[in-house]
């Protein structure tokens, strides 16, 4: 089966103990059959090291973090004693695959790496290129060729989303106008309506107390959200928008919301702008791109990566 991935997806990195939010704490992660049998069949001190930091619930077992919500194998240099003990090999599929993501399909498979991931969000968001895809197993020689009729229709709309979006000959206003139209989108109930998406972002589950200083920079900031001229900045809000379609608009082949999915992310990279914005200002460039890059993280894990607040606001765009 083709894999199918964005062309910057090879040159992920994990930064590992150079990383400030590590997928290492606050996570809790399952172990999965496979792997578990694997440390079941180890020599008993390694087995006994390994399973000893385990806990078992309702059949599932999983890693038990220390009292500040570490992995208990994550090292003070953010390193993992278990990579260093036995190799990478040793990883359960979470560690492994993680921040990455699947999409599957009749023909191929689609591949991303997450945006909660800090390495991941700094390579998506500074990424030069207009998004495309790149076949990296089982070479394809058409992109577009897909037997299911289904399928075949939602890879042709897709593409017509990313022609319009990545046409740089416009900017990148009048491309988001476009998309706006072909999908019968309000301008106004996606990009002048902080109010009242700040109440909704408020209402949400939230992680971190970090993310509700961001939610409360938004809402006091006297700044717009328009200053997003400077090439730089309109390439990664254009590359925030790129993912958030990337690995979203697959699910409206089983659900049929389609064009609440393009609203979902332009509303999701309107709201990162303008957190960064309120966060670290309109006018230093080089600062806003970081503040971008690590408000685009923290919306992943705070909003993204929780199915239920995803839920929350896709139905809030499908009643508008
Ligand atoms: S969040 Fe990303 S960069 Fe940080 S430890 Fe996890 S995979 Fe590595």
């Amino acid at each position: 089966m083709p894999l199918f991935v964005p062309a910057y997806y090879p040159a992920f990195r994990c930064i590992a103990g150079d990383c400030q939010h590590s997928c290492c704490i606050g996570w809790e992660i399952d172990i999965d059959p496979v792997t578990l049998a694997r440390y079941n069949a180890l020599p008993p001190r390694e087995r006994k090291e390994i399973l000893s930091h385990t806990v078992t619930q309702k059949g599932c077992t999983s890693f038990r973090l220390t009292g500040d919500e570490r992995c208990p194998f994550l090292t003070d240099g953010g390193l993992c004693r278990l990579i260093l003990a036995h190799g990478d090999g040793i990883l359960c599929d979470i560690c492994r695959e993680h921040p990455r993501f699947y999409n599957s399909f009749s023909d191929r498979t689609e591949a991303g790496v997450g945006l909660c991931c800090e390495a991941a969000a700094r390579l998506i968001l500074t990424d030069p290129e207009p998004f495309h895809l790149i076949c990296i197993e089982n070479d394809a020689s058409d992109e577009n060729a897909v037997t299911d009729p289904f399928e075949a229709d939602f890879f042709s709309e897709r593409s017509d989303v990313f022609r319009i979006l990545c046409d740089r000959s416009l900017p990148l206003s009048e491309r988001i106008d476009g998309l706006l139209a072909r999908y019968s989108l309000s301008r106004a109930a996606i990009y002048e309506s902080d109010r009242r998406w700040q109440k909704i972002y408020r209402s949400l589950e939230r992680l971190d107390p970090a993310w509700d200083a961001a939610l409360s920079a938004w809402e006091n900031a006297s700044l717009p959200a328009s200053g997003i001229t400077e090439p730089l900045i309109e390439s990664a809000v254009e590359q925030l928008i790129a993912y958030f379609l990337y690995r979203h608009l697959a699910d409206a082949i089983c659900d049929g919301r389609f064009s609440e999915r393009i609203a979902f992310a332009l509303l999701s990279a309107h709201v990162i702008c303008s957190i960064a914005i309120a966060i670290g200002g309109a006018s230093a460039i080089a600062p806003l791109i970081d503040t971008l890059i690590d408000t685009a993280r923290a919306y992943s894990a705070e909003v993204e990566y929780d199915e239920d607040n995803v839920e929350a606001i896709l139905s809030e765009l499908e009643a508008l």
